[in-house]
Protein backbone atom coordinates (compact mmCIF):
# COMPACT_ATOMS: atom_id res chain seq x y z
CA UNK A 1 0.00 0.00 0.00
CA UNK A 2 3.15 2.33 0.91
CA UNK A 3 4.67 1.89 -2.16
CA UNK A 4 1.76 2.13 -4.36
CA UNK A 5 0.84 5.35 -2.47
CA UNK A 6 4.81 6.56 -2.67
CA UNK A 7 5.07 6.09 -6.41
CA UNK A 8 1.74 7.54 -7.11
CA UNK A 9 3.01 10.76 -5.52
CA UNK A 10 6.45 10.11 -7.46
CA UNK A 11 4.33 10.01 -10.86
CA UNK A 12 2.52 13.21 -9.66
CA UNK A 13 5.09 14.65 -9.04
CA UNK A 14 7.25 14.49 -11.96
CA UNK A 15 3.81 14.95 -13.88
CA UNK A 16 3.85 17.86 -12.20
CA UNK A 17 7.15 18.81 -12.83
CA UNK A 18 6.70 18.10 -16.77
CA UNK A 19 3.98 20.41 -17.05
CA UNK A 20 5.50 23.34 -14.59
CA UNK A 21 8.55 23.34 -17.03
CA UNK A 22 6.28 22.80 -20.29
CA UNK A 23 4.31 25.95 -19.07
CA UNK A 24 7.58 28.17 -18.07
CA UNK A 25 9.31 27.33 -21.74
CA UNK A 26 5.51 28.37 -23.66
CA UNK A 27 4.97 31.47 -21.14
CA UNK A 28 8.93 32.48 -21.94
CA UNK A 29 8.83 31.92 -25.34
CA UNK A 30 5.87 34.57 -25.48
CA UNK A 31 7.30 36.64 -22.51
CA UNK A 32 10.53 36.27 -22.71
CA UNK A 33 11.42 39.61 -20.35
CA UNK A 34 8.71 39.92 -18.45
CA UNK A 35 8.77 36.16 -16.74
CA UNK A 36 12.61 36.51 -16.58
CA UNK A 37 13.15 40.24 -15.68
CA UNK A 38 15.93 39.82 -13.39
CA UNK A 39 17.65 37.74 -15.79
CA UNK A 40 19.86 39.34 -18.28
CA UNK A 41 19.18 38.40 -22.31
CA UNK A 42 21.58 35.47 -23.09
CA UNK A 43 24.51 36.95 -25.23
CA UNK A 44 23.60 35.58 -29.05
CA UNK A 45 26.49 34.27 -31.22
CA UNK A 46 28.60 31.62 -31.26
CA UNK A 47 28.99 29.59 -28.10
CA UNK A 48 27.43 32.36 -26.60
CA UNK A 49 29.82 34.52 -27.21
CA UNK A 50 30.89 37.10 -30.08
CA UNK A 51 33.94 36.53 -31.93
CA UNK A 52 35.62 38.53 -34.94
CA UNK A 53 39.10 38.65 -36.53
CA UNK A 54 41.13 42.09 -36.56
CA UNK A 55 39.64 44.48 -38.49
CA UNK A 56 35.71 43.54 -38.28
CA UNK A 57 32.83 44.82 -37.17
CA UNK A 58 30.36 43.17 -35.27
CA UNK A 59 26.71 43.85 -34.80
CA UNK A 60 25.70 42.79 -31.21
CA UNK A 61 22.18 42.56 -30.11
CA UNK A 62 20.38 43.10 -26.76
CA UNK A 63 17.51 42.22 -26.70
CA UNK A 64 14.17 42.69 -25.20
CA UNK A 65 15.00 46.08 -23.52
CA UNK A 66 12.00 47.80 -24.82
CA UNK A 67 11.86 50.30 -22.22
CA UNK A 68 15.47 51.28 -22.36
CA UNK A 69 16.08 55.17 -22.69
CA UNK A 70 20.13 54.66 -23.22
CA UNK A 71 21.99 51.60 -23.89
CA UNK A 72 26.13 51.81 -24.15
CA UNK A 73 28.42 49.52 -24.49
CA UNK A 74 32.49 49.67 -23.21
CA UNK A 75 35.13 47.46 -25.04
CA UNK A 76 38.78 47.82 -24.99
CA UNK A 77 38.20 51.40 -23.51
CA UNK A 78 36.33 52.44 -26.46
CA UNK A 79 32.28 53.64 -26.19
CA UNK A 80 29.88 51.39 -28.57
CA UNK A 81 26.50 53.43 -28.57
CA UNK A 82 23.61 50.88 -29.10
CA UNK A 83 20.93 52.12 -31.16
CA UNK A 84 17.13 50.82 -31.55
CA UNK A 85 16.77 48.08 -34.40
CA UNK A 86 13.10 47.23 -36.04
CA UNK A 87 13.37 44.02 -37.63
CA UNK A 88 10.37 41.92 -39.43
CA UNK A 89 10.14 38.85 -37.34
CA UNK A 90 12.76 39.40 -35.32
CA UNK A 91 12.19 40.19 -31.58
CA UNK A 92 13.21 44.28 -30.76
CA UNK A 93 16.38 44.72 -29.36
CA UNK A 94 19.28 47.49 -29.88
CA UNK A 95 22.00 46.84 -31.69
CA UNK A 96 25.92 47.86 -31.14
CA UNK A 97 28.27 48.38 -33.83
CA UNK A 98 31.48 46.95 -32.38
CA UNK A 99 35.04 47.39 -34.21
CA UNK A 100 37.69 44.99 -33.90
CA UNK A 101 40.74 47.35 -34.27
CA UNK A 102 43.50 46.04 -37.02
CA UNK A 103 45.58 46.04 -34.01
CA UNK A 104 43.64 44.50 -31.03
CA UNK A 105 45.23 41.88 -29.59
CA UNK A 106 43.91 38.55 -30.12
CA UNK A 107 42.37 37.22 -27.00
CA UNK A 108 38.83 37.05 -25.16
CA UNK A 109 37.69 41.25 -23.86
CA UNK A 110 34.30 41.79 -21.79
CA UNK A 111 32.02 44.16 -23.25
CA UNK A 112 30.53 45.58 -20.61
CA UNK A 113 26.61 46.97 -21.66
CA UNK A 114 24.75 49.16 -19.18
CA UNK A 115 20.76 49.43 -20.04
CA UNK A 116 19.59 52.47 -18.30
CA UNK A 117 15.91 52.65 -18.04
CA UNK A 118 15.45 55.61 -15.94
CA UNK A 119 16.78 56.12 -12.96
CA UNK A 120 17.43 52.40 -13.07
CA UNK A 121 20.69 50.78 -14.60
CA UNK A 122 21.28 47.23 -15.87
CA UNK A 123 24.65 45.99 -16.46
CA UNK A 124 25.16 43.11 -19.12
CA UNK A 125 28.21 41.36 -19.88
CA UNK A 126 29.39 39.69 -23.22
CA UNK A 127 32.50 37.85 -24.28
CA UNK A 128 33.98 39.09 -27.35
CA UNK A 129 36.79 36.81 -28.70
CA UNK A 130 39.24 38.73 -30.83
CA UNK A 131 40.86 36.37 -33.54
CA UNK A 132 44.18 37.03 -35.70
CA UNK A 133 44.02 38.35 -38.93
CA UNK A 134 46.60 37.63 -41.52
CA UNK A 135 47.38 40.06 -43.03
CA UNK A 136 49.42 40.37 -45.96
CA UNK A 137 53.19 42.22 -46.27
CA UNK A 138 54.04 44.47 -48.52
CA UNK A 139 57.36 45.71 -50.11
CA UNK A 140 57.54 49.11 -51.32
CA UNK A 141 59.86 51.25 -52.74
CA UNK A 142 59.57 54.79 -53.03
CA UNK A 143 61.59 57.59 -54.04
CA UNK A 144 63.11 58.76 -50.66
CA UNK A 145 61.45 62.38 -50.24
CA UNK A 146 57.58 60.44 -50.19
CA UNK A 147 58.75 58.34 -47.30
CA UNK A 148 61.43 60.70 -45.59
CA UNK A 149 60.08 63.65 -44.95
CA UNK A 150 62.17 67.07 -44.42
CA UNK A 151 61.11 69.13 -41.18
CA UNK A 152 58.84 71.07 -43.14
CA UNK A 153 56.73 68.05 -44.40
CA UNK A 154 56.74 66.55 -40.94
CA UNK A 155 55.48 69.73 -39.52
CA UNK A 156 52.87 69.80 -42.25
CA UNK A 157 51.90 66.28 -41.55
CA UNK A 158 51.54 66.91 -37.91
CA UNK A 159 48.94 69.85 -38.28
CA UNK A 160 47.01 68.19 -40.59
CA UNK A 161 46.81 65.44 -38.50
CA UNK A 162 45.17 67.86 -35.47
CA UNK A 163 43.10 69.51 -38.14
CA UNK A 164 41.37 66.02 -38.75
CA UNK A 165 41.71 64.85 -35.40
CA UNK A 166 39.52 68.35 -34.40
CA UNK A 167 37.01 68.01 -37.27
CA UNK A 168 36.01 64.62 -36.35
CA UNK A 169 35.80 65.34 -32.43
CA UNK A 170 32.28 66.72 -33.54
CA UNK A 171 30.56 63.56 -34.09
CA UNK A 172 27.14 63.36 -34.62
CA UNK A 173 25.38 61.76 -31.66
CA UNK A 174 22.47 60.69 -33.56
CA UNK A 175 22.52 57.95 -36.27
CA UNK A 176 22.39 59.17 -39.68
CA UNK A 177 23.05 55.88 -41.43
CA UNK A 178 20.22 53.27 -42.69
CA UNK A 179 20.40 50.06 -43.91
CA UNK A 180 21.40 50.07 -47.28
CA UNK A 181 25.60 50.26 -47.22
CA UNK A 182 27.64 51.06 -50.97
CA UNK A 183 30.50 49.89 -52.18
CA UNK A 184 31.77 53.70 -52.97
CA UNK A 185 33.38 52.44 -56.28
CA UNK A 186 33.20 49.78 -58.94
CA UNK A 187 37.07 48.60 -58.68
CA UNK A 188 39.13 46.17 -57.71
CA UNK A 189 39.36 45.00 -54.17
CA UNK A 190 43.12 44.74 -53.39
CA UNK A 191 43.00 43.34 -50.20
CA UNK A 192 45.51 45.28 -48.79
CA UNK A 193 43.74 46.45 -45.55
CA UNK A 194 45.86 46.16 -42.48
CA UNK A 195 49.05 45.27 -44.30
CA UNK A 196 51.82 45.32 -42.86
CA UNK A 197 54.25 47.64 -45.04
CA UNK A 198 57.61 47.93 -45.75
CA UNK A 199 59.26 50.77 -47.48
CA UNK A 200 62.46 51.46 -48.74
CA UNK A 201 63.51 48.37 -45.94
CA UNK A 202 62.34 50.02 -43.23
CA UNK A 203 59.06 48.87 -41.48
CA UNK A 204 56.02 50.88 -41.26
CA UNK A 205 52.63 51.66 -39.66
CA UNK A 206 49.91 49.29 -41.35
CA UNK A 207 47.70 50.24 -43.89
CA UNK A 208 44.68 51.42 -42.17
CA UNK A 209 42.19 51.32 -45.22
CA UNK A 210 40.95 49.33 -48.19
CA UNK A 211 42.60 50.17 -51.70
CA UNK A 212 40.27 49.59 -54.57
CA UNK A 213 41.66 50.00 -57.70
CA UNK A 214 39.99 52.62 -60.36
CA UNK A 215 40.44 54.25 -63.65
CA UNK A 216 41.22 58.74 -62.93
CA UNK A 217 37.72 60.44 -62.77
CA UNK A 218 35.93 57.16 -61.98
CA UNK A 219 32.35 58.27 -59.80
CA UNK A 220 33.51 57.97 -56.06
CA UNK A 221 30.64 57.32 -53.71
CA UNK A 222 28.89 57.59 -50.13
CA UNK A 223 28.84 54.35 -48.75
CA UNK A 224 25.93 55.89 -46.30
CA UNK A 225 24.14 58.57 -45.36
CA UNK A 226 25.71 60.78 -43.41
CA UNK A 227 27.19 64.08 -43.13
CA UNK A 228 30.33 65.81 -44.57
CA UNK A 229 32.66 66.72 -41.62
CA UNK A 230 35.95 67.69 -43.10
CA UNK A 231 37.33 68.04 -47.08
CA UNK A 232 41.19 68.12 -47.40
CA UNK A 233 44.05 68.57 -49.36
CA UNK A 234 46.72 66.50 -47.46
CA UNK A 235 50.23 65.76 -47.93
CA UNK A 236 49.31 61.94 -47.64
CA UNK A 237 46.08 61.56 -48.27
CA UNK A 238 45.86 63.64 -51.68
CA UNK A 239 42.23 65.27 -51.55
CA UNK A 240 39.98 63.34 -48.97
CA UNK A 241 36.25 63.19 -47.62
CA UNK A 242 35.63 62.21 -44.15
CA UNK A 243 31.69 61.68 -43.60
CA UNK A 244 30.75 61.36 -39.98
CA UNK A 245 27.59 58.65 -40.07
CA UNK A 246 26.65 59.13 -36.54
CA UNK A 247 27.17 57.56 -33.39
CA UNK A 248 31.30 57.40 -33.81
CA UNK A 249 31.22 55.92 -37.87
CA UNK A 250 33.26 57.56 -39.99
CA UNK A 251 34.17 56.84 -43.69
CA UNK A 252 36.64 58.19 -45.29
CA UNK A 253 37.79 58.68 -49.03
CA UNK A 254 41.20 59.39 -50.46
CA UNK A 255 43.13 60.72 -53.12
CA UNK A 256 40.54 61.82 -55.06
CA UNK A 257 41.34 64.26 -58.21
CA UNK A 258 37.64 66.11 -57.45
CA UNK A 259 35.93 67.09 -54.31
CA UNK A 260 32.18 67.38 -55.09
CA UNK A 261 30.65 67.97 -51.18
CA UNK A 262 31.52 70.49 -49.09
CA UNK A 263 32.08 70.67 -45.16
CA UNK A 264 28.69 70.41 -43.53
CA UNK A 265 26.77 68.91 -46.61
CA UNK A 266 24.33 66.16 -46.15
CA UNK A 267 25.28 63.17 -48.40
CA UNK A 268 22.72 60.25 -48.87
CA UNK A 269 24.32 56.58 -49.57
CA UNK A 270 25.23 56.14 -53.27
CA UNK A 271 25.88 59.82 -53.91
CA UNK A 272 28.65 60.73 -56.14
CA UNK A 273 31.00 63.14 -53.54
CA UNK A 274 34.16 62.92 -56.02
CA UNK A 275 36.17 61.26 -58.28
CA UNK A 276 38.98 59.01 -58.16
CA UNK A 277 42.87 60.14 -58.47
CA UNK A 278 46.23 59.86 -57.41
CA UNK A 279 46.77 62.63 -55.29
CA UNK A 280 48.34 62.78 -52.25
CA UNK A 281 51.47 59.69 -51.60
CA UNK A 282 49.44 57.49 -54.50
CA UNK A 283 51.54 55.80 -57.12
CA UNK A 284 48.50 55.54 -59.84
CA UNK A 285 44.69 56.25 -59.50
CA UNK A 286 43.12 54.48 -57.02
CA UNK A 287 40.44 55.05 -53.91
CA UNK A 288 41.53 54.80 -50.58
CA UNK A 289 38.53 53.88 -48.70
CA UNK A 290 38.51 53.78 -45.05
CA UNK A 291 36.50 53.37 -41.78
CA UNK A 292 36.34 54.12 -38.13
CA UNK A 293 34.17 53.08 -35.70
CA UNK A 294 34.27 54.12 -32.46
CA UNK A 295 38.15 54.52 -32.95
CA UNK A 296 38.73 51.37 -34.14
CA UNK A 297 40.51 51.04 -37.63
CA UNK A 298 38.30 48.51 -39.35
CA UNK A 299 37.93 46.74 -42.37
CA UNK A 300 35.55 49.03 -44.53
CA UNK A 301 33.91 45.70 -46.28
CA UNK A 302 33.20 44.20 -43.27
CA UNK A 303 29.91 46.73 -43.18
CA UNK A 304 28.89 45.18 -46.46
CA UNK A 305 29.39 41.66 -44.85
CA UNK A 306 26.67 42.87 -42.08
CA UNK A 307 23.24 41.79 -41.35
CA UNK A 308 21.97 45.63 -42.61
CA UNK A 309 22.16 45.11 -46.97
CA UNK A 310 19.01 45.87 -48.11
CA UNK A 311 19.35 45.18 -51.59
CA UNK A 312 23.09 45.55 -52.13
CA UNK A 313 24.46 42.71 -53.50
CA UNK A 314 28.24 41.61 -50.52
CA UNK A 315 31.48 41.96 -52.60
CA UNK A 316 33.13 38.40 -53.02
CA UNK A 317 35.12 37.75 -49.71
CA UNK A 318 38.42 36.69 -51.58
CA UNK A 319 41.03 39.42 -52.26
CA UNK A 320 42.09 40.68 -55.40
CA UNK A 321 45.86 40.46 -55.78
CA UNK A 322 46.98 43.99 -56.10
CA UNK A 323 47.52 45.53 -59.48
CA UNK A 324 51.04 46.49 -60.65
CA UNK A 325 50.03 49.74 -61.16
CA UNK A 326 47.17 50.81 -58.91
CA UNK A 327 47.16 50.83 -55.23
CA UNK A 328 49.45 53.88 -53.90
CA UNK A 329 51.06 53.47 -50.75
CA UNK A 330 49.78 56.57 -48.13
CA UNK A 331 48.77 57.38 -45.39
CA UNK A 332 52.13 55.64 -43.97
CA UNK A 333 53.06 57.36 -40.90
CA UNK A 334 49.91 58.46 -40.22
CA UNK A 335 48.27 56.78 -37.23
CA UNK A 336 44.75 57.64 -37.53
ZN1 LIG B 1 45.43 53.10 -49.17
Amino acid sequence: MMMTALKQAQLRISWLDRTVITAIVLLSSVFPVELFSNTPPAPKGLDGQYSGKQGQVLAVKVQGEEQATEVKGTFLSRTIPFFREFRPGEPAGYIGLLGIDMQDDPGTYELAVEVKQGEQAKQLSFNILVAKEKFTVEHLKLPKEKVDLDEKAVARWKAEQEEVKQALEENSRLKLWHSNFVEPVNGKRTGIFGSVRIMNGKPRNPHNGEDIGAPLGADVAATNDGIVRITVDHIFSGKGVFVDHGLGFYSMYFHLSEILVKDGDLVTAGQIIGKVGATGRATGPHLHWGVKLNGARVNPYSLLDLPFKNGVTPPTTATIPAPETAPGPQAVPIKE
